[in-house]
């Protein structure tokens, strides 16, 4: 009877969201619990009504052959993106748009220890996708988290406009929305718009409740395409347990003009906000241009 394995618990095999797709497992709280499940991918994927595939390499690399440094790198056209620590220089402050950012990509001379990349490096931090009190799933990290580093993408299909507007007129107020649209302001007064969703095929970003007060920024990385990686940094020190979070309409990234923030507060019914910051607006923003209907005016 030496043997009777009776009554004692079986180490429950780890459950990893990331289904071993990530450089670390990420781990769910209650254990026992999951969520529903989703196609899990760390990149973004090609959905339908989008004519760029972003998985293709359409930048050329640089040509350095030691550091890649501003003025001689291509990919560094301004100032560096990252200090020694891997830590996001430009976090842009409030009301003003952070700069572009460029990493080195595969293409490069330059070696894997190249100051410029980071964003390509994956989950650095181990996180975990938890059970909140009334905001369903979020997610958490488990160690500090200094401010600048890179924390994870908001990975998903990226869509076509037209996509994006008859998967929102699916929805009912009920579902959540996963569907983000990144404008950015480019000099030459155009706005290049991207739009992601990671509701069936995703990554751990899906997972981010937003917040009045985040602890994440939102910042468009381009590494090998023109789709841009939706990288989020922390905007502050974050410490262990801590639950991660943005601002889903972009305010503190000014991704936005003040057209559409006017929009925002107009109609629609709006989904109450549980992020419990002082400053919190009590309601979730959303994007009502994604509501208009199809045939958006030109931008000028
Ligand atoms: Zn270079
Ligand atoms: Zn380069
Ligand atoms: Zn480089």
């Amino acid at each position: 009877m030496a043997t009777s394995k009776e009554g004692p618990e079986r180490p429950t095999e780890r459950l990893d969201i990331a289904r071993g797709l990530e450089n670390v497992p990420v781990s769910a709280w209650p254990p026992g619990a999951e969520p529903e499940p989703f196609q899990y991918t760390p990149d973004h994927v090609a959905g339908p009504g989008t004519d760029i595939d972003p998985t293709q390499i359409t930048f050329p690399g640089c040509i350095c052959l030691k550091t890649c440094l501003p003025g001689t790198c291509s990919c560094l056209r301004h100032a560096e993106n990252y200090d020694d620590n891997s830590c996001l220089i430009d976090t842009g402050s409030q009301g003003k748009c952070a700069n572009p950012v460029f990493e080195c990509n595969i293409l490069c001379q330059c070696s894997d220890q190249c100051k410029n990349r980071v964003v390509q490096q994956g989950l650095q931090f181990q996180l975990q996708v938890f059970k909140t009190d009334k905001k369903g799933w979020g997610l958490r990290t488990l160690e500090f988290i200094p401010k600048g580093r890179f924390v994870c993408e908001y990975a998903g299909e990226v869509l076509g406009y037209s996509e994006v507007q008859r998967r929102i007129q699916l929805q009912t107020i009920q579902d959540p929305n996963y569907i983000i649209a990144v404008r950015e302001h480019v000099y030459s007064g155009q706005v290049i718009e991207t739009f992601v969703d990671p509701a069936s095929i995703g990554n751990i970003g899906r997972f981010l409740n937003h917040s009045c007060e985040p602890n994440l920024l939102m910042i468009p990385v381009r590494i090998d395409s023109m789709v841009p990686k939706l990288a989020l940094f922390a905007a502050k020190d974050i410490l262990p347990e801590e639950e991660l979070s943005y601002d889903y309409s972009g305010r503190f990234l000014n991704l936005m003009d003040s057209k559409d923030k006017e929009r925002l507060d107009q109609g629609k019914t709006r989904k109450p906000c549980y992020c419990g910051a002082r400053s919190c607006a009590a309601f979730l923003p959303y994007d009502s241009s994604l509501y208009c209907p199809l045939g958006k005016s030109n931008i000028s």
